[in-house]
């Protein structure tokens, strides 16, 4: 009996002791969506960070090949990192040997350490940007914006940073497997890569693309973010897994580039014709009406327009 009591209260100490480290019931609601034999996606919130969703909002992805996971942005904190385990384990016993990190945006990549604890061999891939910013700062300012936002759910998260550099037109042989990296200037911020899954014919967007939710473009650029969807399309793969929203094929990132482009070509037009922002705004949201029920389109699309605004300026002097 006495050491029956002693068990539950040490059981109960390392429960309290480590909240951030608790199991999270709420992740119990999201499983793996099989896009083909190999590819699996956890579609996520489509939200911003909030406590109710734990930080949860990107869409984790995993590969798996003949002997290992590759995993692609395993999401914002401890607690998603441990539910993309959870995931793969449903499915195989295979160890994580990979990790593509999309770009530096802390909703994609925090996840990173929880799978390098389980698997410390593991080898983190990203553009030399995002290694760069995050290791300047960036890292501890998302660790610690997604802890406020969350009102401390979030909490036990910490960072492990990408060590391999792949930059656009980088081939690589991954897990058995062939990804070509493409990069296209700023684009969504200016830490993007864009990877395609050769032989799954997979392609992941990253933040290039979001699906019935239009993404914070304050890192970005227009114009580049509009040719990089030009490369993705191009390529014509079979499955286009976005940074946020549902799967589909290419026509989720026509959709998306279509978005961008009626967005900034409005805003040069009128920027022409000597319009402010706020009286250009009632114009583009009917030309964009299309998009007006997609999660973020009001907060988003004033900012949106001031940031063309801003890159239809800067380009008139090059
Ligand atoms: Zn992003």
């Amino acid at each position: 009996m006495r050491s029956i009591m002693k068990k539950m209260f040490l059981l109960s100490v390392l429960l309290f002791t480590s909240p951030g480290l608790m199991a999270d019931e709420f992740f119990d609601g999201f499983s793996a969506d099989k896009i083909n034999s190999t590819v699996y996606v956890i579609h996520g919130p489509r939200e911003l960070p909030t406590a109710a969703n734990r930080g949860f909002m990107n869409n984790p992805a995993f590969i798996i090949a003949d002997k290992s996971v590759v995993v692609v942005d395993p999401g914002s904190s401890h607690h998603s990192g441990v539910m993309v385990l959870r995931e793969i384990k449903k499915i195989t016993d295979k160890p994580v040997s990979h990790i593509f990190n999309t770009h530096v945006h802390g909703d994609h990549w925090l996840a990173n350490e929880i799978i390098k604890q389980r698997y410390p061999s593991v080898e983190i891939i990203a553009d030399p940007r995002m290694i760069k910013k995050a290791k300047a700062g960036a890292a501890q300012t998302w660790l610690d914006n997604m802890l406020t936002m969350t009102e401390g759910a979030t909490k036990g998260t910490k960072i492990a940073y990408p060590d391999t550099a792949v930059s656009d037109g980088k081939q690589l042989k991954v897990a058995g497997l062939n990804f070509n990296i493409h990069s296209v200037g700023i684009a969504h911020s200016d830490t993007d890569i864009m990877i395609e899954y050769v032989e799954g014919s997979t392609f992941f967007t990253g933040d290039n693309v979001g699906y019935l939710r239009i993404l914070r473009m304050s890192d970005g650029s227009f114009r580049d973010v509009i040719k990089a969807l030009d490369r993705a399309i191009s390529l014509k793969k079979k499955h286009y897994i976005p940074g946020h929203g549902p799967s589909g094929d290419v026509k989720i990132v026509q959709s998306q580039r279509e978005y961008f482009n009626i967005l900034y070509t409005q805003v040069e037009k009128y920027y022409e014709e000597g319009l402010e922002d706020f009286e250009m705004k009632p114009m583009i949201e009917k030309a964009l009406s299309e998009y007006k029920d997609w999660d973020g389109f009001d907060e988003e699309l004033g900012k949106h327009i001031s940031l063309a605004k801003l890159e239809v300026e800067k380009a008139e002097f090059e």
